[in-house]
């Protein structure tokens, strides 16, 4: 039974130390009992308090990791229904399928093909995480062959699928080393998958026929001692499965059901006839609630758009994108070099210094910290101020790299261009282009 906030504050030390980041332990055993603040946050906790507030603690929806290496991921661990009341914290995994009977060469050019699906947006590598192999007709040395190529020669985590235990086993004896994700336990093999999860320390995903059939599911096997757990709830039809996905959602969150305080893994393969379609269905997984989304195949044109989708939905809308304040070299720069400044919008920066290198003339890109603003909004809101940029660059230590006195600053701050010609005595202050894509002709052309 989780425990209200004034229960929660009479275990903590009513210190009032600050230390988690809260005024008071007050406003920690509120967030605490809402969710929205970790245990760990305060250090003061006794072990004995520790004990009984581990209920109240633990996250209403289990954090599950999956995979190992570079493409390692963690679903779940969320905290609210609705991104703007906090922030999501784990992005929808993407999976793509293939059959266990699939040739090596198939298979090879697959993974080669899906592992070019990388871009960068935002200083971040954006990409797929997961295979899902198929059990195809249940011979075990296939699935277990395909597994063990996918595991070693590619990045991609996996999720084995099959209903049989002997083909599971299989399975994890090839790839187990990649802590892959097993699907999936239903009823009649609760027992069996339950062990071989147990046993290998893995990650299980449970089905069921509705939400309502999972709950004795999951409570089966956490009674087993399973806790990374993954829930299908087994619809295949576009509204059930979106409601059921709000039903566990808000089960988790708002009624404190712990038998449905798991991530879920969706299949929009299943639920359409096309790639496109398929592509749709999981865009509105990325935004009500998947945990996992699997695709049958992964092409440029489905992932792409998922991969943004997730990235915005993702990111905490309380904080806006930043990038460290300081000067940049683009394109190896000397003291003859053009200087130029702008906010650390990250978004600002990214295009920025985008067009700087597509221009091929190497410059130095000053970045003022202005809270995450874009220039015309920090203009405004007088985080990019004349004199606050002069001083900006008196101090940035550009002054010992260039022997030039002039500084380009962004067109939609042109008002400032006084301020900082007087915070800079002997510069010449050059208001550059409103666009960044009039950039590269406005440096090539100096
Ligand atoms: Fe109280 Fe612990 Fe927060 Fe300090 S860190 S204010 S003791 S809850």
């Amino acid at each position: 039974m989780a425990l209200t906030g004034i229960q929660i504050f009479k275990l903590l030390p009513k210190t009032n130390c600050k230390e988690c980041g809260v005024p008071t332990c007050l406003a920690f055993a509120m967030n605490l009992a809402s969710g929205k603040a970790e245990l760990d946050s305060c250090p003061y906790v006794s072990d004995e308090a520790r004990e009984q507030l581990s209920e109240a603690s633990a996250p209403p929806i289990r954090p599950v990791d999956i995979g190992k290496g570079v493409r390692a991921c963690k679903t779940g661990g969320e905290t609210v229904q609705y991104r703007h009341e906090k922030t999501f914290f784990n992005p929808t995994l993407l999976a793509a399928t293939v059959a266990s009977d699939i040739s090596e060469s198939d298979l090879e050019t697959k993974l080669k093909i899906w592992n070019a699906f990388q871009f960068e947006r935002v200083g971040l590598n954006l990409r797929p995480e997961l295979v899902a192999v198929k059990d195809a007709g249940g011979d075990k040395d296939a699935f277990a062959n395909t597994a063990r190529i996918i595991a070693e020669k590619s990045e991609f985590n996996l999720i084995l699928m099959t209903e049989d235990p002997d083909v599971m086993q299989a399975g994890v004896e090839a790839c187990g080393f990649k802590r892959p994700l097993l699907y999936a336990a239903a009823d009649a093999t609760a027992d069996a998958f339950g062990e071989i999860a147990k046993d290998n320390d893995l990650p299980l995903a449970v089905k069921a026929d509705s939400v309502e059939a999972l709950i004795p599911l999951t409570e089966k096997l956490t009674g087993m001692g399973l806790k990374d757990l993954v829930m299908d709830s087994g619809s295949r039809e576009i509204k059930q499965a979106l409601e059921d996905q709000v039903a566990i959602r808000r089960a988790a969150l708002k009624s404190g059901n712990r038998a449905l305080g798991f991530p879920t893994i969706t299949f929009p393969c299943e639920m359409a006839s096309n790639l496109d379609t398929e592509a749709m269905i999981a865009g509105m997984f990325v935004a009500k609630y998947g945990g996992i989304v699997t695709l049958s195949d992964f092409t440029g044109e489905s992932v792409f758009p998922l991969l943004l989708e997730r990235l915005n939905i993702f990111t905490d809308p309380q904080r806006p994108m930043t990038v460290t304040e300081g000067i940049y070299e683009i394109g190896n720069p000397d003291e003859n070099s053009p200087v130029l400044v702008t906010t650390n919008f990250a978004l600002t920066y990214f295009i920025v210094s985008g067009e700087i290198e597509g221009s091929k003339v190497p410059s130095w890109l000053l970045v003022k910290d202005s809270e995450g603003l874009s220039v015309m909004t920090a203009w405004a809101a007088g985080k990019f101020a004349g004199d606050d940029v002069g001083v900006f660059v008196k101090k940035s230590g550009i002054m010992d790299k260039v022997k030039h006195t002039e500084l380009i600053i962004p067109g939609y701050a042109a008002a400032i261009a006084g301020d900082v010609e007087e915070e800079l005595p002997g510069w010449t202050i050059i208001v550059g282009p409103r666009e960044a894509a009039h950039i590269p002709g406005f440096l090539k052309s100096r």
